[in-house]
């Protein structure tokens, strides 16, 4: 099944300079990028992204990981890969969530690492299903950042100017 996934190149990710080796490994998968940005990540964003992570223990520092203030990179790389598979076949190379626990070759195993205050420095973030991808793309990218039409989207008119926001906001 073609479809689509967010990945984000987490502010550990950008701090240790991975994003190539990132990209490289990434490309194994053959899928293609569609959308592509470095962006800042401001507490709402990172709020709206780790909603389901609300009740955790270690959610405020997740808030701080996300937004880069534990490595003075306030920014992430976010992008949407596109094609057969896009979703397993990213978070098969993204490896386990828990870095000590990633296959050891996988991004994660590779390059993530657990914080004395127990928060996984992983860093890449990718989405874990279709409805979840679907959500995180509209909640990171708008529609006329990507180039192919991935969902329904319509015109609105913003100061006289044109542009194109989701027919269906993120849930
Ligand atoms: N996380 C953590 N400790 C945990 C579980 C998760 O620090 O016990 C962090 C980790 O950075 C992870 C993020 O919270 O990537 C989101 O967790 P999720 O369960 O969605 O894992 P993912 O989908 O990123 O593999
Ligand atoms: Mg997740």
């Amino acid at each position: 099944m073609i479809e689509q996934t967010l990945v984000l190149i987490k502010p550990d990710g950008l701090k240790k300079s991975l994003t190539g080796n990132i990209l490289t490994r990434l490309s194994e998968t053959k899928l293609e990028i569609v959308a592509t940005k470095i962006t800042r990540v401001s507490r709402e964003l990172a709020g709206e992204h780790y909603k389901h992570m609300k009740d955790k223990p270690f959610y405020g520092e997740l808030i701080e990981y996300i937004c880069g203030e534990l490595h003075q990179r306030r920014k992430v790389m976010a992008m949407v890969y596109w094609g057969e598979g896009a979703i397993s076949k990213v978070r098969q190379l993204a490896g386990a969530t828990n870095p000590e626990e990633a296959d050891p070759v996988s991004i994660r195993g590779a390059y993530g690492r657990i914080t004395t205050k127990g928060v996984y420095e992983n860093v890449i973030h990718t989405s874990r299903d279709k409805e979840e991808a679907e959500r995180e793309i509209k909640l990171w990218f708008s529609p006329e950042e990507i180039i192919v039409d991935l969902y329904p989207a319509r015109t609105v008119e913003v100061n006289k100017a044109k542009k194109k926001v989701w027919a269906q906001e993120h849930q």
